[in-house]
């Protein structure tokens, strides 16, 4: 007899999805498990031998670096190490035995074996030799990542049956190679509601659940999943009346997705005639079709550094180039603003992982410092965008900037940009406007000196959010304290909202607050008049718009604004949200 009941979470992606559990997981802790048909084994072990062999690579550069002197000398002994456990048969033979006799994914063999190196080293005395478990498991892992830079192919889901995929924890990247396959919903243990995966899980446009706890730990392959992101809830092994009820309303929210579609060309525009932006976030460059097909204004947020992920080297400027242009060229005249890679934090490329373990990757080396840290990487990205600012009506955004001295800094790195493609004739706008995110709260409050220099703002909420109340937007273990309403949040928002408006620069607002509905008459009062989200929250967004009025709520957008009790402030929003 099969046992029904419900996990809660988070729902970041809204919508009800009817399917079988697949379990998927981490490439570090758990990796995915799934069999392959005897014709592919053999691609399998060639899968695997290349993955050992960019490895062995990767440990004779390092070689290298270390005899001309780049690299610390202590590294030697390590690197000796590594190099000898990484040629032993156990963990380069091994595997492809498991691969042959379990026709398994060469991902899933490597971990097999793992397991069993670990504890064969956990069985021995030699306190010295033990220590060395932790030498082979990050061999292990490190050609685990390479399979992963290059996946297999994963099981399709069969087309009768909806698969829900199931997981612990999975990285932004880990992500976003799911957007190739066409899975009904998505549901993990670990996250918070704004953290990069669940934003990449929400670019996937299917519903999808994070902070379950345990739902990897108790739900079993196969088994009847209804998952439910608007509630928050996924049903295990619901009874008949149960998914009736459910295919029932997955039906209704189908209808009123229809409805929707009808807005795609109406004028973004509120009751008392403001007119509004309602711009797309994207990740690739083929989320334009979809931006498109919502009718996206333009590009708000380019998140350019996803081309970064995934993948063993790094992208050249021609390939960034092309990808930038694609973009450019598909939005038909419409801005299209790229943001300079945010790179480092739960975002980082294979190429940087052998640098040291950051303590605090939030507040460490990410975005405009990694930048700023890697000026050939970034000089390559600043070619590559001005290059294809020829091609469409192209913005630079700045990620995470926190004082002005970072802002002349990228300037002096877009002027050398500038005059290297100048002096080889390369086209390029050379009036390309230049913004910066807001999502430091010393940002906003030093904004006026930002204000001087850059062309537009853009307030990423998502990390306003965390970097004002301390809270790790990733961390499900604080995601409850995770508050966009938080009096001190709005106030910041308002703030800069005011003074950019003031200052006759444009702002706008791309962190995932710019797609809650139940936020837009808030935003529209505190003066927000380009919002920026993920395409398939467009639709919903300009039918709020539409529904507003923005000078009879301006009262109660002024109390919110004033008010320091966050009961009171959820009241007056909805007061607020309740006018005709
Ligand atoms: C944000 O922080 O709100 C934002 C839009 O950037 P990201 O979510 O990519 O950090
Ligand atoms: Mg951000």
């Amino acid at each position: 007899m099969t046992v029904s009941f419900a996990l809660h979470g988070v729902g970041v992606s809204s919508g009800i999805a009817i399917g079988r559990a697949q379990l998927v997981s981490h490439a570090t802790r758990e990796v995915a498990h799934y069999t392959i048909p005897k014709s592919q084994v053999e691609s399998e072990i060639a899968r695997f031998e290349s993955a050992v062999a960019e490895v062995q690579h990767e440990l004779e550069g390092l070689h290298t670096a270390l005899t001309s002197g780049d690299v610390p000398g202590e590294f030697g002994a390590f690197l000796d190490v590594h190099w000898m456990i990484l040629n032993d048969p156990t963990l380069s033979e091994a595997p492809k035995r498991i691969i042959v006799e379990q026709r398994c994914n060469a991902e899933w063999a490597l971990t097999l074996q793992m397991n069993v190196l670990v504890e064969q080293f956990d069985q021995i005395e030699d306190p010295y030799l033990r220590e060395r478990k932790a030498d082979v498991v990050q061999v292990g892992e490190r050609v685990l990542k390479r399979l992963m830079g290059r996946p297999g192919t994963l099981p399709s889901p069969s087309a009768e049956e909806q698969t829900i995929l199931v997981a612990h924890d999975l990285s932004p990247a880990d992500v976003i190679q799911f957007k190739h396959h066409h899975f009904a919903a998505f549901l993990t243990d670990l996250g918070g509601a704004t953290s990069h995966t669940a934003i990449v899980a929400r670019s996937l446009n299917v519903p999808a659940v994070v902070a379950t706890h345990n739902a990897r730990q108790l739900i079993r392959e196969g088994e009847m999943l209804i998952v439910d992101g608007g509630r928050h809830v996924v049903i295990v092994n619901p009874d008949r009346s149960v998914l009736g009820e459910y295919r029932l309303r997955q039906d209704e929210l189908e209808l009123a997705r229809q409805k929707l579609r009808r807005l795609r060309s109406k004028r973004a525009e509120t009751l008392d005639g403001v007119r509004v932006e309602l711009e797309a976030n994207i990740e690739l460059p083929e989320d334009i079709d979809q931006a498109n097909a919502n009718g996206a204004a333009g590009v708000g947020l380019f998140r350019s550094e996803f081309l970064f992920l995934n993948r063993n080297d790094l992208p050249s400027e021609d390939e960034q180039f092309e990808a930038y242009r694609k973009v450019a060229e598909g939005m038909q005249g419409k801005p299209v603003t790229i943001r300079t890679f945010d790179l480092g934090a739960d975002k980082q490329p294979h190429e940087f992982e052998l640098t040291r373990v950051a303590p605090n990757p939030a507040l460490g080396l990410r975005a405009v410092r990694f930048c700023l840290a890697e000026p050939r990487l970034f000089q390559t990205q600043l070619r590559a965008i001005l290059r294809a600012s020829h091609y469409g009506n192209v913005r630079i955004l700045i990620p995470m900037l926190a004082s002005v001295s970072e802002i002349d800094q990228t300037f002096a790195m877009i002027e050398r940009a500038k005059a290297t493609l100048a002096e080889q004739g390369v086209p390029f706008r050379p009036d390309t406007k230049i913004g910066g995110m807001i999502e430091i709260p010393a940002a906003v409050l030093s904004i006026g000196a930002f204000l001087r220099k850059l062309d537009f703002l853009s307030i990423g909420t998502n990390d306003l959010i965390q970097y004002t109340l301390a809270v790790d937007r990733a961390d499900e273990a604080v995601s409850h304290l995770y508050d966009p309403l938080h009096p001190a949040v709005l106030k910041l928002i308002g703030l800069a909202i005011g003074s950019a408006t003031k200052a006759g620069r444009p702002i706008a607002v791309c962190g995932e607050m710019a797609g809650e509905q139940e936020l837009t008459r808030l935003l529209l009062g505190l003066g927000l008049r380009e919002f920026s989200m993920h395409p398939s929250q467009l639709l919903t967004v300009k039918h709020r718009v539409l529904q507003t009025n923005i000078a009879a709520g301006a009262s109660i957008v002024d109390r919110i604004r004033r008010v320091d009790d966050p009961e009171r402030l959820k009241a007056l929003l909805e007061r607020l949200n309740a006018l005709a």
